[in-house]
């Protein structure tokens, strides 16, 4: 394989960015790229702790030849943060980043013959040590074309009030996008902890937007479908964004997905003895985390619903995962819970009746691939807005609303909503409805799959 066709990806360090991301290279590898994938040395640990398959994928040193075509290898670089230092603190990372990565990834240009390189927005800075190689250079926004327009027009939104000049939203409201009435409060840097927390993310997305504005981005590509988000698209025509999604995350059989955490397959085997459209399926993604109040509230409501469950318990959802007193002993005939699922696989069996998601990104678009109602249950940063598409735009799914006066969502909410979702024939059929229109997306000829070709070309040169 000529070395013109090799590709350098590089990934922002949080399960909802890796995955995503991972797919696009593997896709890339799919129409004979070589790929060099770049986690930090962090996640790598994660990754090859999750899918031990994945240390064959190696690491390269420097002078090593490049993978062959259709081979992805897998890279790791500092983080620029001490071993001990928690990663969790979203500000400390992406400053540490912001200083680390740049001269990591020139020495890896240096050394490494590359075509093509392809970044999450977040990192789309490290870009303009590709472009004085002359590379072709993509970025890939693993949320909506909604949040990636905001992200778009920062300095728009600062100049007509709506943002102060530390991305904080102030008390004006800012104008429909498309046909979603937006809040901006919960964007991804006001939901980062600490305010130096949140004006380092808001620091690194200018820096990704200064990199724009630089020409060091050719192409724009957002993990969503053009067909859903039609009034946000046609609004933001310049810089155009390129609706590539959904990619289906975790369906690569014997090849790495990218999993922080060990896949728990036995919940497999648990739907194939489950009648058809009987299980609620629970997950909150990667990083959501319940009081042990709320942790506790929604296993009985899972046991008051009377349905058949599959819950995943990721270490660290509750401060303690600790389940209320008799609940594992009275659930066994018909709840199955697991650290980590192979989510993919569990939204397409046909024994999942709906989804009950915090609306991360990925899980609304694979939801919405599979034909699920949701029950929604946003935590953090855009899973707010996502929740919007959901319930007020596409009108896929119900809110799960916390209870005014204890703060928390109770369990007899969660048994009624689910039984409420379940009986709404109207929300459910608009679900299948949204599965054809994904369907039709991905398909030969549809938007999406038309819009990776081009990219796919465009990056061949
Ligand atoms: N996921 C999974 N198994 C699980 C829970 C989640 O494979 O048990 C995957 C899920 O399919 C999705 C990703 O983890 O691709 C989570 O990303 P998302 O954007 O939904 O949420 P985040 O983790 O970023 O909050």
């Amino acid at each position: 394989m000529p070395s013109s066709t090799h590709a350098l990806f590089i990934a922002y360090p949080a399960q909802g960015h890796v995955l995503p991301l991972l797919e696009l290279a593997h896709r890339f590898a799919d129409h004979g790229f070589a790929v060099t994938f770049v986690n930090t040395d962090h996640i790598h640990g994660q990754l090859v702790a999750a899918s031990p398959e994945l240390e064959a994928a190696g690491q390269q040193d420097d002078g090593a030849p490049p993978p062959e075509s259709g081979q992805v290898r897998f890279v790791s670089v500092s983080d620029g943060i001490p071993p001990d230092v928690d990663r969790n603190n979203l500000g400390t990372l992406t400053s540490a980043l912001m200083s680390s990565l740049p001269p990591a990834v020139e020495h890896m240009i240096q050394n490494g013959n590359f075509r093509c390189m392809v970044v999450d927005y977040a990192v789309a800075w490290v870009l303009g040590v590709a472009k004085k190689s002359g590379m072709r250079t993509a970025t890939l926004w693993p949320s909506c074309a909604a949040v990636m327009a905001a992200a778009l027009h920062l300095p728009e939104l600062i100049a007509d009030g709506i943002l102060d000049k530390d991305g904080l939203p102030t008390s004006k409201q800012i104008p429909p996008v498309g046909e979603l009435q937006m809040n901006l409060a919960p964007l991804a840097w006001n939901a980062a902890g600490t305010e130096d927390a949140q004006r380092q993310i808001f620091r690194c997305l200018s820096n990704s937007l200064k990199a724009l504005g630089q020409g060091t981005v050719d192409l724009l590509l957002c993990n969503t479908v053009k067909e859903l988000e039609e009034g946000v698209l046609s609004e933001h025509p310049r810089p155009s964004i390129l609706p590539i999604g959904p990619l289906p995350t975790g369906l690569r059989a014997g090849k790495p997905v990218g999993n922080f955490w060990v896949e728990d397959d036995t919940c497999l085997s648990w739907l194939d003895e489950q009648p058809d459209k009987s299980v609620v399926y629970v997950a909150f993604g990667s990083m959501a985390v319940l009081d042990q109040n709320q942790f506790h509230e929604l296993a009985h409501g899972l046991e008051l619903s009377g349905r058949h469950f599959l819950w995943v318990v990721r270490p660290g959802l509750a401060n303690a995962v600790d389940f209320p007193d008799g609940f594992l002993e009275s659930v066994e005939k018909r709840g199955k819970i697991v650290t980590w699922s192979p989510q993919h696989s569990v939204l397409a069996h046909p024994a999942i009746a709906c989804f009950v998601s915090h609306c991360g990104w990925n899980s609304v678009m694979e939801g919405v691939r599979n034909g699920l109602p949701f029950l929604t249950w946003p935590y953090f940063c855009d899973q707010f807005i996502n929740e919007s598409y959901v319930c007020d735009v596409w009108k896929t799914g119900l809110r799960l609303v916390k209870d005014a006066a204890g703060g928390v969502v109770t369990r007899e909410h969660i048994a009624a909503r689910i039984e409420k979702l379940l009986n709404d024939s109207a929300t459910v059929s608009r679900a299948s409805e949204l599965q054809q229109v994904a369907s039709r997306s991905i398909g030969k000829d549809g938007t999406s799959f038309n819009n990776l070709t081009d990219v796919i070309n465009a990056m061949k040169g």
